[in-house]
């Protein structure tokens, strides 16, 4: 077992192909050695001894102790110093690594070898006493507070007080001699607070702070850390210790941080800060505002403080040349950290930056055109899901927040708006070409126009998966959900906040990026479609397989996906548009009639309605391919509920109130979600799929006629379980197939399929394949039907799933792979041994999530199909699946 890797003097043992074993620290500060670059001389334990560490009671087995001290003797041959020596003492950092970045890790430890006696000899050696004095107290501070474990307010607070007894603002102006009293007072806390003196062996710092490295390995801070970003336990953290060069000795001196390109913006423009005389987190901590790199930036921001380029021409030259190799090395836009000592330039850390999603989109063109990546590396950079951040209107960072509360960040987007209490006021406000925003406590299906009307949903109560934060994000309208500290008053119209109460008809606007709520109307920026994001979405497409369809039976919606780039709908849910105002009452009128003549009467005036609809979707779609899914919920939806409700409804249709309540009592079912709908309408009421297949065939006809295009329309029977089923709906929708087409002249092509969303069809696909021509994988309720969980209820229940580890990922949000899965693949499999072009796709919601799309294209699916908004999502994650 070899537990240490050297690096320095011009080359290094490992390389940036060890990152699992020397952490990404370690392992890109080996690749720079490789490189040449100047990287002060260190070694890396690897991360299998934080294992070991663990494995035998947090101790360290003499053979890596050895390895260390071989590797220190090697430090001190490269750096001609001598650890713990008192002529020329060589001076250590000590740096936690894991393989992937970690914020909640253990704080580096700097200048570790300083003691009383080697504080004198670096102070000789470097000809400035105030300089060794500074690295003495801050090696205190920090050994003290991140090995010793003393609150680091304590130096602080001692710091800030010896300030102001020697009347100094800045650190920088305190001399050796003060420094000596501050760090006095330093040990003395530590004994006083600790009951242990600071440590003056040298070996014996050393080996604390490799401990404590191991040790954070297990902190709380780590391990939240590492719950929420599924990073295993069992990886443990590298260490890195290294040579320290000092940014601190004077003025010719300093650190510094950069990114190669802008992260926030991606122009390829060297961006970062720097402090004179100063030493590692100095920069980031806040101390001392820091300076630009280059001139440009200086000029840009302002400052009249000197950048880097023009106080030290020499280094910084250097440094931009390293930075230019570096990220053609990397191929990527690189995080680094550095040195300057005495005007020698050290390189002490480089990484993939993190970037925003606007900056990611713009680094990974300007790459693909510089030559530097491909353009399929281009588009398997791009994380899919961020690109939901630049869908949607965003607010102005420049612009000022008034910020009354905040809930969850329910759906993505910012959006302004009257506030309003009801669904109905909302639809109204949108009729008078208001904006508002829907403010609920909860929400339900009976909102879904309000919702759709709106421009923004804010609600008090529910998490992400409620009913607002599912629909919305659906819907690809902004939601922030579960704005707790926000109260509706209902009776009096109001929203009352801390400090602050609004009433209906007030302006606020809503963050579903961030889950705030602002006051007022704010400047908002709106998504850019073409630029970077259409180049990227133009190569997308051309790697990948799947064709990318959207679900949506708006016109609205449908137009929406075209414009992100559907080919075409892949769920048509037609129960929604019956749920309209004008056709409910008719729906209404059918549900009731006492037999079929009197349902045909109001199909009869349901169906140019349809028809129309279905027109409007085929003309958007001008020839593209859209599945129509028949009539599936159970038609109680339909009906009122309350008392007041059925009176209401009674009244406008000149119904008996005591009738119509008997009437929605009898169609009351304990499991709706299993109970009459689906397919078994069909079955019943007969009438009723073929009013719709009527509106569908001349509808195609109708648009065909105009457009030029010709439709083929997918009709989609749902909820089947026996091939009996399908049979006597599909001879009803042939039939009237027959009719329409003898009536118009016109031949239409269309197909009959079903959607695979029972366990048993998915069990008996070859059979069902027999009359189905194509099957649409109705995930959500093949999800429930699989695990037999309701989605409506599963949210209490699954959060603790969640939180208790029994489910490591909501199964409704993405694809359960082993079960639902295990069923898509058997039926995709029966499905095309019986028919080989059956058409195979999915229209659940995760045609719209990434991994799930992974799974679709394994799978061999035709098409995934995704809300609207999503679509550029599935586009993208369908050509990285691809690859
Ligand atoms: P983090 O992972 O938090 O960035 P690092 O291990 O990179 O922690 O250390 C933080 C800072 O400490 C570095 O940016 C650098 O300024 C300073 N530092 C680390 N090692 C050395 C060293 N050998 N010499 C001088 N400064 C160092
Ligand atoms: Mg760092
Ligand atoms: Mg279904």
């Amino acid at each position: 077992q070899k537990w240490v890797y050297t690096f320095g003097g011009g080359s290094a043992e490992g390389s940036a192909a060890g990152r699992d074993l020397l952490g990404g620290k370690g392992a890109n500060l080996a690749e720079m050695c490789n490189l040449g670059l100047p990287v002060p001389p260190g070694l890396t334990i690897v991360t299998d001894a934080c294992a070991h560490y663990y494995a035998n009671s947090r101790t360290i087995p003499d053979s890596l102790k050895n390895e260390v001290r071989a590797g220190l003797r090697r430090m001190e041959e490269v750096t001609g110093r001598t650890f713990g020596h008192n002529e020329r003492p060589l001076l250590l950092s000590v740096r936690s690594g894991a393989r992937a970045s970690m914020p909640g890790m253990m704080d580096t430890v700097l200048n570790l070898g300083l003691t009383d006696e080697t504080v004198q000899a670096l102070g000789h050696d470097a000809g400035d006493a105030r300089f060794a004095w500074d690295s003495y107290r801050r090696f205190i501070q920090m050994y003290g507070d991140v090995v010793m474990g003393l609150d680091h307010e304590v130096f602080e607070e001692i710091l800030e007080d010896e300030k102001a007894r020697f009347g100094h603002e800045q650190d920088t102006e305190l001399s050796a001699m003060e420094w000596q009293h501050v760090i006095a007072r330093y040990k003395e806390a530590i004994a006083e607070e600790l009951g242990e003196s600071f440590p003056q062996d040298p070996e014996v710092q050393l080996w604390g702070a490799i401990g404590a490295v191991f040790s954070s390995w297990m902190n709380a801070r780590a391990v939240t850390y590492r719950t929420l970003h599924n990073i295993p336990a069992e990886w443990g953290t590298a260490v890195n210790v290294q040579a320290m060069v000092f940014g601190n000795l004077g003025n010719s001196s300093a650190t510094g941080v950069a990114f190669t390109r802008n992260p926030s913006t991606g122009d390829n423009a060297l961006y970062g800060e720097f402090l004179v005389n100063a030493q590692g987190e100095d920069v980031v901590a806040g101390i001392r505002t820091p300076q630009n790199i280059t001139e440009g930036a200086r000029i840009a921001s302002g400052s009249d403080r000197p950048s880097l380029e023009k106080l030290m021409p020499e280094a910084f030259a250097e440094f931009t040349d390293i930075c230019t190799r570096l990220e053609r090395h990397y191929r990527d836009m690189q995080d680094l950290e550095f040195t300057i000592e005495r005007g020698k330039l050290w390189m002490l850390q480089t990484r993939s930056g993190k970037r925003t999603a606007k900056a990611a989109l713009k680094m990974a063109v300007d790459m693909a055109e510089e030559g530097l990546i491909s353009k399929e590396q281009a588009v398997a950079r791009i994380d899919p899901a961020s690109l939901d951040q630049l869908l949607h209107p965003t607010i102005d960072p420049r612009a000022r927040r008034e910020v009354i509360g905040a809930g969850l960040p329910a759906s993505p987007g910012a959006a302004t708006g009257e506030i309003v209490f009801t669904s109905e006021e909302a639809v109204h406000a949108q009729e008078e070409g208001r904006k508002v925003i829907l403010v609920r406590v909860e929400t339900s299906p009976e909102d879904i126009h309000g919702m759709h009307a709106a421009e923004g949903i804010l609600t008090t109560r529910g998490g992400m998966t409620s009913h607002a934060a599912v629909v919305a994000r659906g819907m690809g309208i902004p939601c922030v959900s579960g704005a707790g500290t926000l109260r509706v008053d209902l009776r009096n119209e109001l929203l009352i906040a801390q400090g602050a109460t609004l009433k209906k008809g007030d302006v606020i606007t809503i963050d579903g990026g961030s889950g705030q709520v602002l006051k007022g109307a704010i400047p908002m920026l709106q998504p850019e479609l073409s630029g970077d994001f259409g180049r990227i979405m133009e190569w997308a497409d051309a790697t990948r397989r799947m064709k990318v369809r959207t679900n949506a039976e708006t016109p609205a919606d449908a137009r929406a996906a075209r414009s992100f780039g559907a080919e075409g709908i892949g769920l048509c849910r037609t129960e929604h548009m019956f749920f309209e105002d004008g056709r409910i009452n008719v729906m209404r009128e059918m549900i009731l009639a006492g037999d079929e003549t009197g349902r045909r009467t109001a199909l009869a005036k349901l169906l140019p309605m349809q028809r129309s609809d279905f027109v409007e979707l085929f003309e958007i779609m001008h020839g593209l391919p859209v599945t129509i899914r028949l009539l599936d919920p159970p038609l109680h939806e339909f009906l009122p509920k309350t008392d007041e409700e059925i009176a209401e409804v009674a009244a406008s249709l000149a119904f008996d109130p005591a009738e119509l309540r008997q009437r929605v009592d009898a169609l009351h079912e304990f499991n709706p979600m299993l109970g009459h709908r689906g397919c078994r309408l069909a079955i019943s009421y007969p009438e009723i799929a073929e009013m719709q297949a009527r509106a569908i065939f001349e509808a195609a006809c109708q648009a065909a006629r105009d457009t030029g295009a010709a439709v083929v329309p997918e009709i989609m029977v749902p909820l089947v379980g026996l091939k009996s089923e399908l049979d006597y709906v599909k001879a009803r929708i042939d039939a009237v197939a027959k009719e329409v087409i003898a009536e118009a002249g016109v031949e239409i092509e269309y197909l009959v399929g079903t959607m695979i969303e029972l366990p048993r069809a998915a069990l008996r696909a070859h059979v069902i394949a027999e009359s189905a021509e194509f099957f649409s994988f109705g995930t959500n309720d093949l999800t429930q039907t699989t695990f037999g969980i309701s989605r409506d209820d599963a949210s209490q229940f699954l959060t603790t799933y969640l939180q208790k580890g029994i489910v490591e990922r909501d199964p409704f949000v993405q694809l359960d792979f082993d079960g639902v899965g295990e069923l898509i693949q058997i039926a995709a499999e029966r499905g095309r041994r019986t028919r080989g072009d059956l058409k195979l796709g999915i229209c659940g919601e995760h045609g719209g999530d990434p991994a799930s799309i992974h799974f679709c294209e394994e799978a061999g699916l035709d098409y995934v199909s995704c809300s609207p908004f999503r679509v550029p999502i599935a586009r993208l994650a369908a050509a990285q699946a691809a690859f």
